[in-house]
């Protein structure tokens, strides 16, 4: 079979398995080639179907994500490696990306923290968006703090990113201008399916409303945000008002933010000043 005919013929199969089954027989062709999605979108015609290719598409009709089988996932305008030490990047955390943006207009975040960092991601695009800025990122997984220095590593930022195995703020001396949280939000009670089966239930769940690790952070972000700085705090579609009340209770003003669903999304703190 040609490309193009495999492809149409994967992607009818992989319907059952995913969201997007068209693109993830791309990427899945695109992965067994050694070639960019580009690439081989412009170049199908030439090539013949790699040996591997069978053997990726079983995987993903098993159910594992995508971002595992080929490695990355692109996340704001970097591509972070992943391994399921990691949460996959979400689309819905650039939500905080675009929040510190709009903060910081005219004038640049020196110093950055990401609590939670994972694959780096939130972290590491930060870097990227401000070139002065260097950032700490703190993690519980060792197995994470590995990605994330990998990931500094192939983007030219590991001389700006610092890597910390670490309890939330436990320890940690601020005051930072930019903070980013994505910490696990997620009622344990919660009934999972699909990919997300596949990620650390670390990176996901937290207690009985998922509410346990904003508990935990709230009451220590005075401290770490600078005068003038913010934390942007990703939640859960309907923890606005709970997790609001935490960071008020810890004297912060806080604001919400909706992602491109229309879900509120992340939480900006600041001081009452500022
Ligand atoms: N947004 C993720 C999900 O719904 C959860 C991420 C998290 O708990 N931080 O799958």
């Amino acid at each position: 079979m040609t490309i193009p005919d495999t492809l149409r013929a994967a992607s009818v199969q992989l319907g059952v398995a995913s969201d997007t089954p068209r693109l993830d027989a791309e990427l899945l062709m695109a992965h067994a080639l050694g070639l960019s999605r580009n690439d081989l979108l412009l170049r199908q015609r030439d090539l013949t179907v790699p040996p591997g290719f069978a053997a990726l598409i079983a995987r993903r009709l098993a159910g594992e994500p995508i971002a595992y089988i080929i490695g990355y996932r692109d996340f704001w305008t970097i591509s972070l490696a992943v391994t399921p030490d990691v949460l996959i990047p979400r689309p819905d955390s650039e939500t905080l990306i675009e929040a510190a943006v709009t903060h910081f207009v005219g004038r640049a975040p020196q110093s950055i923290l990401d609590l939670g960092t994972g694959s780096g991601a939130l972290l590491l695009a930060g870097l990227s968006e401000w070139p002065d800025a260097h950032g700490l990122g703190i993690d519980a997984s060792p197995g994470a703090l590995a990605v994330a220095q990998g990931n500094a590593e192939r983007l030219g930022l590991a001389d700006r990113a610092t890597f910390h195995l670490g309890d939330w703020a436990l320890g940690i001396e601020g005051p930072f201008d930019l903070i980013l949280i994505n910490p696990p939000y997620i009622a344990r009670s919660a009934t999972l399916a699909g990919d997300v089966l596949h990620e650390p239930d670390s990176a996901l769940f937290a207690g009985a409303e998922g509410l346990d690790d904003y508990r935990r952070i709230a009451p220590d972000l005075p401290r770490l945000i600078a005068p003038g700085g913010m934390a942007a705090i990703e939640i859960g579609y309907d923890q606005k008002d709970a997790v609001s009340t935490l960071l008020a209770e810890a004297g912060l003003r806080v604001r919400a933010l909706q992602d491109l669903a229309g879900h509120d999304r992340c939480l900006v703190a600041t001081w009452p000043s500022s």
